[in-house]
């Protein structure tokens, strides 16, 4: 069987096949270096992953803002879009709609010359008159945004720890992590860290020759060992840094103490009550 191989699926536990290669970070983020050579992830897993989870988080969370201002394009050569119109009505137990959240709006990258200039389209124009009075958008994480974004960090981590450490990724220690990122949750959201950064990444750096280049995204994933050993990964896009502790769904809040980084960067806990 050229090409096919017969191991392990990290997120369900079934025997492949893997036939195609898993990319960790989304292809729609200009990822071609970080992959899984056909191990690891079934077939369906990936599939699932691409269609239900990082199609929203990349075009209706707020991820989806910095696709649309560096105008990251699909793999099929597609623009990207941030899509802010209102959610349809909230579906199961997770809301996705907040009042207070401004909504109405569809965002384009522009091709012309401006970097720091987008498009808007406007769906809703008594809500955009308000933002323009206000001279502000203001974007609520609502809970399924939350659960978004954290089973998408939980996919790419968890995936970075396969490559890392093998088999010990089926540790009961990321089993949790491992069921919530593959199949969500109805009532009790893993907390998400995130921060704002002091200096964007994206901003155009010499390369050291003629050329220029910046960054789309970075992360890192490293363990707190003086802290209970939480393994915790780091995701930072445009001006923003997004998080989630691998290993613990509820560590004491105060281990953001720990994740100041070099830069005086820091995150806080979005932290959730339970749903019933
Ligand atoms: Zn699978």
């Amino acid at each position: 069987m050229g090409g096919v191989i017969v191991g392990k699926c990290i997120f369900c536990n079934s025997e492949g096949p893997f036939t195609t290669i898993e990319h960790i970070i989304p292809e729609s983020l200009g990822n071609t270096d970080d992959i899984l050579e056909r191990d690891g992830v079934c077939d369906s897993c990936q599939k699932y992953f691409g269609k239900e989870i990082e199609q929203y988080v990349l075009s209706k969370s707020c991820l989806g803002f910095y696709r649309v201002l560096l105008n990251i394009k699909t793999k099929k050569n597609r623009e990207p879009i941030f899509d802010l119109s209102r959610p349809e009505k909230n579906s199961g137990k997770i809301p996705s709609y907040h009042p207070r959240s401004d909504y109405g709006l569809k965002f384009f990258p522009y091709n012309g010359d401006d970097a720091n200039r987008i498009e808007v389209e406007i769906v809703e124009d008594e809500r955009f008159n308000k933002m323009l009075a206000d001279n502000k958008i203001e974007i609520v994480m609502t809970p399924y945004m939350v659960v978004n974004i954290g089973r998408f960090l939980g996919k790419i981590a968890l995936e970075l720890l396969f490559k890392g450490i093998g088999d010990g990724v089926f540790d009961e220690q990321y089993e949790a992590l491992r069921r919530y990122s593959r199949y969500g949750t109805s009532n009790e959201i893993w907390p998400l860290l995130h921060g704002v950064l002091k200096d964007p990444i994206h901003n155009w750096e010499a390369d050291g020759g003629d050329t220029e280049s910046r960054l789309i995204y970075r992360y890192s994933i490293f363990e707190l060992k003086r802290y209970q050993n939480l393994v915790i990964f780091l995701f930072d896009i445009g001006s923003e840094r997004y998080g989630i502790v691998c290993n613990q769904k509820f560590p004491n809040p105060r281990v953001v103490d720990q994740l100041i980084d070099v830069d005086g960067n820091k995150v806080q806990f979005i932290w959730y009550p339970n749903f019933r």
